[in-house]
């Protein structure tokens, strides 16, 4: 049993996942032949299936690195493309399709790649060997071929066959072998024919003495010797095998002892030469094994540089920290969660009350402009008494329908302007943006997709709570439940607020009469236009045309400011006016709301805020919550590392991590060998 080359062909499938360092490439056997030469025959014979690419225009463009894992207890034959995840493909001729693909994929224009495809064939019928198919040495440029391809192969070859490699170099006995492409390559990179071993195929094809006389070939010996082969199929036997009733190494098999049988005085015991499919896979199962045992040293020095490199790297630029992707994941998620929970904390009733004042405060002023401080009260005449005039507000029965209606028409009306949707949209957005400030502020930034798992928890939980919230802003105010829902303390509240909006309100007024003034040139300029204008409305002056031009000595311009002035100081008067009652007992309670809608449609106000400041309370409760759901047990583990490898850095910090681990193992995993191999050695002696 060949352990040792088990072992390190398995050594050989991690170090392949550490990644491309030629330093740590185990040995292998390197296949080299011209087109033709009968090189996919003699592979196909040793696994026992046919599994190439045929065809005449040049189909193998990448190498192969055929990898053969003998499974003696199960009887499955299959192949596996690690790299390409296509898992376990028990027909061989999807094999073989699959590997045309990966050839042809190659452009014309390159025409050959140095890029390895990796097939991995597992059966009891194949001895543990790693072997690497090359592209056939061409001899002449087909007509729609580059000129260069015959150079690209060649340097191709020359890769491979670089120690500590074995060359497999097929010849085809019916060609001169001083014409043998893979003899001549071979033999620059290991003229003393040491790690070679010459594989003469077609023996069939010539006559017996003189195929004899090949394998003893005294030109250019080999320590490894020479083997004669005959691994066609016969014709007789193509369409048996094809129908897969038929072993093809059991075929060729018979084919070859048959021939070599028919011609003992050359191929026989006796005759010294090496022959036949079997002899091959023996031979190279020892050497190949010997290899591997020989490089065991280099190799295990090789994978100890690399580690010692990799931990090097790991302490400078990672200072030795622990990292795997669902620790940095948690890690960024609970560094997330805790900016939203500081976040939530200096923002809650008082900022959402603050965003939304200005909306809001502004629409309920109009609304009362509109409905309640309607009739023109002037500084030089009372108002004429009026049933619903504001000088009757304070008197309001509240056992007249008129005022009901009044304060029930003007509750609806803010309903209606949408002030539910509208506050709504702003909390919503408001904490939309918020989250959207976080992330960028996170770890987070610079992954897409954990951005998008964030910003679609957060619109997921918004937008099913913003109907329901709007909703519930309607249906809460509905003007009759609402009534009996007022408290006395949202009155008090509502009173002072509304009198703090009313002095705002006043504040600015008298700003822009001052502003107004100024512009005009003085107080007195101001009173005397203000006064015309005031008689020309109360019909004592009357102005020729439509005063474009002028009247009373004043500029149209000036009068614009008059009128602007008038109304500025009739809303002060109001707003002063209203200002008194809200501090007069009578508004101190809401028995008496029908004499206060300022302070009414401010409890409004409250409620439409109250059940914002709900749904911000909601979305804190469920938005963490969420993120559990969509970032961290919801996730699947290669979703998680896909995460983590989004950012550059960490990936290069998960990436030398796993080197150094998988180092470390393949390191043990040598070390056993090493043990295997000192114990050999031992028991070799004694014996
Ligand atoms: P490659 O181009 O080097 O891979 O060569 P192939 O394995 O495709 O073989 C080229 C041709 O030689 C095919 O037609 C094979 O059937 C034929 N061939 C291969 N081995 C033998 C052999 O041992 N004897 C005979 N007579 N023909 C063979």
């Amino acid at each position: 049993m060949m352990v040792l080359t088990k072992k390190m062909i398995e050594i050989r499938g991690i170090l392949q996942t550490v990644g491309q360092s030629n330093a740590l490439t185990l040995p292998s056997i390197v296949v080299i032949g011209s087109q033709s030469s009968g090189k996919s025959s003699v592979l196909e014979a040793i696994v026992g299936h046919e599994f190439l690419p045929k065809g005449t225009n040049m189909v193998t463009r990448r190498p192969i690195e055929l990898t053969l894992v003998n499974t003696p207890d199960s009887q499955a034959e299959y192949g596996e493309f690690p790299a390409l995840g296509l898992g376990k493909i028990a027909d061989f001729s999807s094999i073989q399709r699959t590997l045309t693909e990966l050839n042809l994929a190659v452009p014309d224009s390159e025409c050959v790649s140095d890029d390895p495809i990796q097939l991995t064939i597992s059966s009891p019928h194949v001895p543990d060997l790693s072997l690497i198919d090359l592209p056939g040495y061409i001899q002449v440029v087909g007509h729609d071929q580059p000129l260069e391809l015959k150079q690209k192969i060649a340097d191709l070859c020359d890769k491979y066959i670089q120690p500590p490699n074995v060359i497999l170099a097929i010849s085809a006995a019916d060609v001169d072998l001083a014409n043998s492409t893979a003899l001549r390559s071979s033999r620059r990179v290991d003229p003393r024919g040491e790690r070679t071993i010459g594989v003469i195929t077609k023996m069939d094809l010539v006559d017996a003495t003189r195929g004899a006389s090949i394998l003893n070939d005294q030109k250019y010996p080999l320590r490894l010797g020479y083997v004669g082969v005959v691994s066609r199929v016969p014709p007789q036997s193509t369409s048996l095998f094809k129908k897969g009733s038929g072993n093809l190494s059991s075929i060729i098999s018979r084919n070859e002892s048959a021939f070599f049988n028919a011609h003992p005085l050359e191929f026989g015991p006796q005759a010294g030469v090496a022959v036949g499919t079997t002899t091959l896979r023996t031979k190279l199962m020892h050497v190949l094994e010997q290899t591997m045992a020989a490089s065991l040293q280099s190799t295990s020095a090789a994978i100890h540089q690399e580690l010692e490199e990799a931990t090097y790297e790991f302490k400078v630029q990672y200072n030795d920290r622990p990292l795997s992707a669902e620790s940095y994941l948690a890690e960024s998620l609970d560094g997330f969660k805790h900016a939203f929970k500081e976040f939530t904390e200096s923002f809650g009733r008082p900022q959402v009350r603050e965003m939304l004042k200005e909306e809001l405060d502004q629409r309920v002023l109009d609304l009362l402009a509109q409905r309640y401080w309607n009739k023109p009260v002037t500084t030089l005449s009372p108002a004429p008494p009026e049933p619903d005039s504001l000088a009757d507000l304070p008197k309001a029965d509240p056992e007249s329908l008129y005022w009901h209606r009044k304060l029930d028409a003007s509750t609806s009306a803010l309903t209606k302007l949408g002030i539910g949707r509208l506050a709504t949209t702003v909390v919503a957005n408001a904490i939309q943006a918020n989250v959207d400030r976080l992330i960028s502020h996170s770890t987070f930034a610079s992954h897409p997709f954990a951005r998008q798992a964030i910003t679609e928890a957060a619109s997921g939980i918004l937008n099913e709570r913003f109907y329901s919230t709007s909703d519930q802003v309607e249906n809460c105010i509905k003007p009759y439940k609402f009534e009996i829902d007022v408290e006395d303390g949202e009155w008090a509240r509502g009173r002072e607020h509304a009198a703090g909006v009313l002095k705002n309100e006043l504040r600015a007024v008298e700003e822009a009469v001052k502003n107004v003034e100024n512009t005009v040139g003085g107080k007195r300029k101001l009173r005397d236009v203000m006064g015309f204008v005031e008689k020309t409305r109360k019909g004592e002056v009357v102005v020729e045309g439509d005063g474009r031009s002028g009247a009373g000595g004043f500029s149209s311009d000036l009068l614009q400011k008059g009128k602007e002035a008038l109304f500025l100081s009739d809303r002060a008067i109001l707003l002063n006016l209203r200002l008194r009652a809200l501090k007069s007992p009578q508004c101190a309670t809401k028995i008496n709301k029908y004499h206060c809608p300022e302070i009414f449609l401010d409890v409004y106000l409250q409620t439409v805020l109250f059940l914002n400041v709900e749904l911000l309370s909601e979305f804190t409760y469920q938005f963490p919550r969420e993120l559990d759901i969509r970032l961290g047990r919801g996730l699947r583990q290669d979703e998680v590392e896909k995460f983590a490898r989004e950012d550059p850095k960490i990936r290069g910090h998960l990436d030398v991590i796993r080197r150094k681990e998988l180092l470390e193992l393949v390191l043990e995993k040598m070390e056993g060998v090493r043990d295997l191999e000192r114990g050999r050695g031992k028991s070799g002696k004694k014996s």
